[in-house]
């Protein structure tokens, strides 16, 4: 087996420890694997182990692997900030896209979407830990975002994406976890059908899933630590 192979099966592991512990069925959580960074030769051996979704934070780096890899059949993701003079690509290249937080770069991505393909499908990202820095809509913003952005042609909104601050306690990490799903809940609640809550990375996939997490991203654990 190869390294990769066994990284990946460790992953499935322990998403399915987590899963059982929560109550949960394993099988409503996706692994999504993250590669930025990683060269197309590692993707193609995750494919080989049987993983389909790839994860992508930058386009530039993007765009050549998937060009690359065209002969797979990969679901791309793009996991990373949207910025209006991307947005053309990344709706012609990805099937998934996980931060939106923009009504115009939804627009954007709906009026783009090359015809012949599958709505894109979208998470709206949302800032629960509050960092400035972050990207993501407050959770006040939201309703009025998600009900706009269902509204879009070509898009098919999926549902929500957080990233805790990697650096807090762990409590506050479940905290943003549990009030992600929570923020699902009413929206759904509110009429919306979103079955996608995208959070849990390598550190703290297991909070994730006991708060609910369907499809957890991992990078480092299946392909190793990012220079
Ligand atoms: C890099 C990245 C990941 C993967 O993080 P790891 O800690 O390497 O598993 C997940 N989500 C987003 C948005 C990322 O940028």
């Amino acid at each position: 087996m190869t390294k990769i192979a066994d990284k990946l099966k460790q992953v499935h592991q322990r998403i399915e420890k987590a899963a059982v512990a929560a109550g949960r069925d394993p099988q409503d959580i996706r692994l999504l694997a993250v590669s930025k960074t990683k060269p197309a030769s590692m993707v193609r051996e995750a494919w080989d182990a049987g993983q389909r979704a790839f994860g992508e934070n930058y386009l530039q780096d993007a765009l050549p692997k998937i060009a690359e890899l065209a002969d797979l059949d990969i679901e791309w993701h793009y996991i990373g900030r949207l910025q209006s003079n991307k947005t053309r690509e990344i709706s012609s290249h990805f099937a998934w896209v996980h931060g939106l937080d923009k009504l115009k770069h939804a627009r954007r991505l709906g009026e783009q979407r090359p015809t012949g393909l599958a709505p894109l499908n979208c998470c709206i990202q949302v800032n629960l830990s509050g960092e400035a820095s972050k990207g993501g809509v407050a959770p006040e913003a939201l309703p009025q975002l998600a009900d706009e952005i269902v509204k879009v042609p070509n898009l098919a909104l999926r549902g929500l994406m957080t990233m805790p601050d990697p650096h807090s306690p762990r409590e506050a990490q479940s905290r943003v976890f549990r009030g992600l799903a929570r923020l699902r809940q009413e929206l759904n609640t509110a009429g919306h059908k979103l079955d996608t809550l995208s959070m849990g990375m390598s550190g703290d996939l297991e909070l994730a899933i006991g708060a609910g997490s369907t499809l957890v991203r991992i990078g480092t654990d299946i392909f190793g630590a990012r220079d």
